[in-house]
Formats: C-alpha cells, sequence, structure tokens
C-alpha cells in the first residue's frame, strides 16, 4: 500500500490542483508587485497586474528571472518581507563573482522541509530509518534542506557532511545507517572505498537506500551505486532558489521524479527563445513559485533540460513527473561545430565494462577532444593489445553517440583528480 506525507495534497484530483496553483500565482504575483520594486517595475512595463492572472497559462505573460538577476540583485533586492522576517540565509553556488542568496521566513523552511518529508516518504523512509547526509552543511542547501525534512518524518539524522571515508564507514556500521545522501561521484567513490577496505555492504552494512542529486549523473550510474552499494537508489532534483532538495523526488516505482506541483508552477520552454514548448517536448525548465513569502521569483530560468513524462503514475500522486536532467542549457559544449552534453560521454563510459567511474574531458588546440578515462580495478589484465582495442571500442562508440571522434586515452585506477564535493569533468583550454 502506498504511503503518504500528506495525502490529501499529493493525490489532488487535477483540476482542484490547477485551481490551487492559479489561486497561489496570483497571490505571488500580487506578493512581488506589492513588496519587492524590481518586479514591480518588471510587471509595470509588461501592464500586467495580480488582477490579470485568472489561469495558470496567465503565467506566460510574467517576466522570466535569471541567474544574472539574482547576482544583480544580491543580497537582499528581491526580498518580499522585512528583514527581521528572513529566519535564515543560503547562498547558492557561483564560479566566479557574486554569489545568489536566497532569503527563508519561517514558513519557508517549514515549507521546504515538509516537501521534503514528502521525497522521503515516498520514497520509503520511516521513522525508524538512520540518514547519514554526507552533502555539505553550510550556506549550500543541499544539507541541512534534507537534515529537516528527515528530522519531520522521525528519522535519525547522522550530520555526517561529505569527506573522510573511514568515518563515514564508521558511522554506518555504529549506528546502523539505513539511507544515504550523497552526491553521486562521491557514491562511486565510497563504493571503490568500501571494496578496498574488503567491506561488503550486502553483508556487512544495513544500507537499503540513497538519495542522489546535486550534480548531474545518467541512469548507467544510478544503477552502478545500486549494484556496488547494495541500495536502491532514487533520484532527487532540486535548486537552491527553490529551496533546494526537496522539489522534485522519484517514488517507489523510480520512474521520473514527481514535481510538487501545488508549490511550484512548472514550464518548458526553448533554451534559445523562451517560448513554451509542447508536453513531453525536451527544453529548459522554468519554475515559479507559489507559496514562497521572504524571496518569491518569477519565472526562474533553471538553465535544466528536462521533459514531462505522459501518463498518471501508478503510486497514485497526481503531481506530474520529470525526467532525469538530461544537463545544463549552460553545460552544453559546441565541438566541431557539434552541441553535445558531458553527460552522453558519461553514459556511453558507465556502460563500457572494464571502465571505472572516473573520467575527465578536455578540449584543447583547435577543437580537439581528449577523454581520459580510469580503468576498473580489475579491468586490466596485463595485455597491452586488450587496452589498444578498449580505446578503439570507446572511440567508436563515442562517435556513434555523439558525432565526434575524441582521442580516448585509458588510465590507471585512481589517477585522475577526486573531487568529494561536485565533480569537474570538463576542463575547456580551447584557443579559438
Ligand atoms: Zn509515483
Amino acid at each position: 500500500m502506498t504511503r503518504y506525507w500528506d495525502n490529501k495534497s499529493e493525490t489532488l484530483a487535477r483540476p482542484a490542483l490547477t485551481a490551487l496553483q492559479a489561486a497561489r500565482l496570483q497571490a505571488t504575483v500580487d506578493r512581488v508587485a506589492t513588496h519587492v520594486p524590481w518586479y514591480r517595475e518588471r510587471l509595470a512595463a509588461l501592464d500586467v497586474r495580480a488582477s490579470n492572472i485568472r489561469s495558470t497559462d496567465d503565467v506566460r505573460r510574467l517576466p522570466f528571472t535569471t541567474n544574472a538577476d539574482l547576482r544583480a540583485q544580491y543580497p537582499d533586492g528581491l526580498l518580499a518581507v522585512p528583514r527581521h522576517q528572513v529566519l535564515r540565509l543560503h547562498t547558492s553556488s557561483g564560479t566566479t563573482g557574486k554569489p545568489k542568496a536566497i532569503h527563508f521566513s519561517r514558513q519557508d523552511v517549514d515549507n521546504a522541509a515538509g516537501l521534503m518529508a514528502r521525497c522521503l516518504v515516498m520514497a520509503g523512509v520511516t521513522a525508524a530509518d538512520v540518514v547519514q547526509n554526507m552533502m555539505t552543511y553550510g550556506l549550500f542547501t543541499g544539507a541541512l534542506v534534507m537534515h529537516y525534512g528527515a528530522e519531520k518524518v522521525g528519522a535519525m539524522v547522522i550530520p555526517a557532511g561529505p569527506g573522510n571515508s573511514e568515518r563515514q564507514l564508521l558511522l554506518m556500521q555504529d549506528f546502523r545507517t539505513t539511507a544515504l545522501h550523497v552526491t553521486p561521484s562521491y557514491a562511486l567513490y565510497f563504493a571503490g572505498y568500501l571494496a578496498s577496505r574488503g567491506v561488503d555492504p550486502r553483508r556487512d552494512l544495513a544500507l537499503r537506500r540513497a538519495f542522489i542529486g546535486a550534480e548531474p549523473y545518467t541512469e548507467e550510474t544510478r544503477r552502478k551505486i545500486e549494484d556496488q552499494l547494495g541500495v536502491r537508489v532514487f533520484n532527487s532534483y532540486g535548486l537552491s532558489e527553490m529551496n533546494g532538495p526537496g522539489v522534485a523526488f522519484e517514488c517507489e516505482h523510480q520512474h521520473g521524479m514527481h514535481l510538487w506541483e501545488d508549490h511550484f508552477l512548472a514550464e518548458i520552454v526553448d533554451p534559445v527563445s523562451g517560448e513554451p514548448l509542447p508536453d513531453g517536448t525536451s527544453g529548459e525548465l522554468v519554475l515559479t513559485t507559489l507559496t514562497r513569502e521572504a524571496m518569491p521569483l518569477l519565472r526562474y530560468r533553471t538553465r535544466d533540460i528536462t521533459a514531462f513524462m505522459p501518463g498518471l503514475c501508478a503510486c497514485g500522486r497526481t503531481h506530474r513527473r520529470l525526467q532525469r536532467i538530461t544537463g545544463r542549457s549552460d553545460d552544453m559544449l559546441i565541438v566541431r561545430g557539434v552541441n553535445l552534453y558531458p553527460q552522453q560521454i558519461e553514459r556511453v563510459l558507465m556502460a563500457t565494462p572494464g571502465i571505472g567511474h572516473n573520467y575527465l574531458i578536455t578540449l584543447s588546440g583547435l577543437d580537439e577532444m581528449t577523454i581520459q578515462v580510469e580503468l576498473a580495478e580489475a579491468g586490466f589484465d596485463g595485455q597491452v593489445e586488450h587496452l589498444v582495442q578498449l580505446q578503439a571500442r570507446i572511440a567508436e562508440k563515442l562517435r556513434a553517440e555523439i558525432l565526434v571522434k575524441p582521442r580516448v586515452e585509458l588510465v590507471p585506477p585512481a589517477t585522475l583528480p577526486v573531487s568529494e564535493g561536485k565533480a569537474r569533468r570538463v576542463i575547456d583550454q580551447r584557443q579559438l
């Protein structure tokens, strides 16, 4: 039998859900028009008033909000409550320049935890679980929102943070950890660590589930983590601008991530033109917050590429499902005139026997692509000609997938740089 955290909200009939979205959209537009001068000016320029917003389709009349807007309005240009009502500050990491500041009111913190609780119960977590949170605690939303959500469900949380694999293992053994929250790259690294210590997770640990997110990865990577850690892996989607994790999550069927549509209004648009795309088409996810109090955002351009899945899920939830994120519109590489995403390369590598989990894409010279790939621990039998054949096979499979034939270099296990946070997969040194 399906277990829900919030039965009524999670199974709300579509017409009622759409009506709720429309009412909340109007309230959100009213809120920002009243309290955020930056939005007030933009809405006035488009001649949009809250009273014009009657249906969810009216979202298309609203202005987009971009990553650059959030940076420009740092630290509090988008705040819709007096400062003393802000309960918590998070920032979203940026590679350069100013971060993006995300403000939470008490209600925002409660909502974020409540949505996370929905996700965890949906994936089978109960008060009897022990959740080891291996994400970075701090300004990043990833760890804290999961922490609050798991506590709301009544699970015991171990705020381990990332890194220090020896201590992670000790905690798992001594406190019988049942669920992990971890980045996919660290999950794979940790699985390798367990193997090197002779620990068989199925025999020696109590792990049953892992929740992974925060960086792009493929279905092959998910299956690899499931296999190596002996857990069921659930895809998790979120971004700091929308609370952090808990925006969309997989249910027990592990087939698409339910997006909580009573709190977020989603559109899929053409990443270049910004025009809405028909249902089922892949494009950039655009989200409008429907319940955010301290910092509502209209039509935020997530830059994540995905599509809605058709049909209803067998779990009974009425909230639509997102496909896995296939890339970020700004991760897209253009090599020899061909558009490609690093995730396409990862998919090929992870499906190749004998290959480890770490790889690095280097672009250099005039559009030369070199992919260094680690061999699996038992991937080399000492025969050099087998390596040469494997290299050629990978290069050919990649050419079929991405239409560009890269140079492939196989390197010994554990020789490429390892990150315990977000993995860096692409180095672009082209002089174009
Ligand atoms: Zn479902």
